[in-house]
């Protein structure tokens, strides 16, 4: 259906788990931005709409999709900085960027998220244990807000709401246009280093004394017996080879959820076992490209589409490395009690400063899929039980069931974001399902 430059479409979350019939809006001229930012009271700006929680969309507003502002405005070769407009996918940031040898190295893991996507949830890529969040690449912002018009955003303009946007899940305003500052890159190939270990323990011992590599685990989770059993994955750029920069595709992605799931305790673990003795046996070192590594899951979509129309759960976790082995032997007591169905468990380095409503810290970020199923769900209640008691930050864009109570005790500095968004926008006009839930 269609009026008024509005159309309104069936939407889910990227995990299925939310969905709502929702009045979108696509406007393709800064002027036609403002216009429906004045007709509508309650507003939120979406990108690719590829957020595991429905963080880009809102049952009685209108959903603002600014993937049509995707121009390149400027690159500044001598100064290393790049003007784009917040619609671009990160492909095409990419295939413009890499041809001069330039890129932001915190990517988060798929081609076709934008980046106002990746700014205003201040994602993180495979390296954050050394170069942390987008946010590190952030130079400026141009953002419209309804109320305040168009406000340059910076350390040193607006500085406020700057720190409130990065991050800030689309709650201040549209973002326009980001000026990031790019970091050299000699190669598009990586080397990859692949270790055995037979336990998150040792796991540990590895990555938290790796600094310089794009360091990351697999593990098996699908059985109490074999739990932790896995590998770790080192890239390093591969700087030997300067090669020529080669186009990458990726435009379409192919996220088409099967009628049912097909997913479940005896095919998971039967795929693990594959994995695991696969990548054991597999070369300790090899070469691989840019997109496999920079985005892991492009061209293995039947992984999420396995989950079928239900959709899954994913959880991603912060824990200090003092509590991680408390929390693991917990978690599997709690395993062996709850049997959750866990498709995927995976470790990183994670750096930066817990502020606002950033997912930040100085931690190790644990990765959790599960099965949509009652055993799973009690199961992650148990564990937000564990998250208060290892002080452990949940992340708010992946896990669509994060409540309003685990937020307000995980999240310490949420009401200092509250309180300055209030200030800053007196209507609360930027809304969206999560931050209506978390009272945000
Ligand atoms: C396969 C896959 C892998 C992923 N890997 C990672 C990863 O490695 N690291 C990581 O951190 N994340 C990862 N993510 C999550 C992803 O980075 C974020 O959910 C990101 O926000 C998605 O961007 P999007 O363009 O789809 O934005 P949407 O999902 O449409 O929106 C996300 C949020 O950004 C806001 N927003 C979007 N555009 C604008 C704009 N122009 N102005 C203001 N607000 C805006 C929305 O309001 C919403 O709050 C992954 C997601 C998928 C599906």
């Amino acid at each position: 259906m269609k009026t008024n430059n509005l159309e309104k479409k069936k939407v889910f979350s990227f995990d299925k788990t939310f969905s709502s019939d929702i009045f979108f809006a696509k406007p393709d001229k800064y002027r036609l931005l403002e216009d429906l930012s004045k007709d509508h009271k309650k507003i939120i700006n979406s990108g690719a709409n590829l957020s595991y929680s429905p963080i880009g969309f809102c049952e009685d507003g209108i959903t603002i999709d600014l993937k049509k502002f995707n121009r390149i405005i400027e690159l500044d070769i001598e100064n290393k900085t790049i003007t784009v407009e917040a619609g671009i996918t990160l492909i095409d940031f990419l295939n413009f960027t890499l041809k001069h040898s330039l890129w932001i190295p915190q990517l988060p893991g798929y081609p076709a998220i934008t980046i106002g996507g990746a700014v205003a949830s201040n994602s993180h890529g495979k390296s954050c244990g050394i170069h942390g969040a987008i946010r590190k690449s952030i130079k400026s912002i141009l953002l419209f807000h309804k109320n305040h018009g168009w406000l340059n955003l910076s350390e040193n303009e607006n500085k406020e709401i700057f720190d409130l946007t990065v991050g800030g899940l689309g709650l201040t305003g549209s973002i326009v246009n980001v000026t990031l500052n790019l970091t050299e890159i000699k190669s598009t190939k990586f080397i990859t280093k692949i270790k055995k270990v037979s336990s998150i323990k040792e796991c540990q011992n590895i990555i938290s004394k790796e600094n310089n590599s794009y360091i990351y685990s697999w593990h098996r989770a699908d059985n109490i017996e074999k739990f932790g059993e896995g590998v770790v994955y080192e890239n390093h750029i591969d700087n030997t080879k300067q090669e020529k920069f080669k186009k990458l595709n990726g435009y379409n992605h192919n996220f088409k959820p099967f009628l049912f799931s097909l997913w479940n305790r005896y095919s998971i673990s039967l795929i693990n076992k594959i994995y695991h003795f696969v990548n054991v046996n597999k070369k300790k070192e090899e070469t691989e490209d840019f997109v496999k590594v920079i985005f892991p899951f492009y061209g293995k979509e039947k992984y999420f589409n396995f989950f079928g129309q239900k959709g899954f759960l994913e959880s991603q976790l912060l824990i200090d490395n003092k509590y991680l082995q408390d929390f693991t032997e917990e978690f599997k007591k709690l395993f062996k009690t709850y049997k959750p169905i866990i498709t995927l468990l995976s470790l990183k380095n994670m750096s930066g400063e817990h502020k606002f409503l950033r997912f930040e810290g100085d931690k190790v970020c644990f990765t959790f899929d599960y099965i949509k199923s009652k055993s799973s769900m009690n199961f992650m209640e148990e564990i937000d039980k564990l998250c208060l008691k290892y002080k452990i930050i949940p992340s708010i864009i992946k896990d669509s069931r994060l409540n309003k109570e685990i937020f307000n005790k995980t999240y310490v500095y949420a009401e200092d974001f509250k309180s300055k968004l209030h200030e800053f926008d007196k209507q609360r006009i930027y809304q969206s399902e999560v931050s209506n839930r978390l009272g945000i």
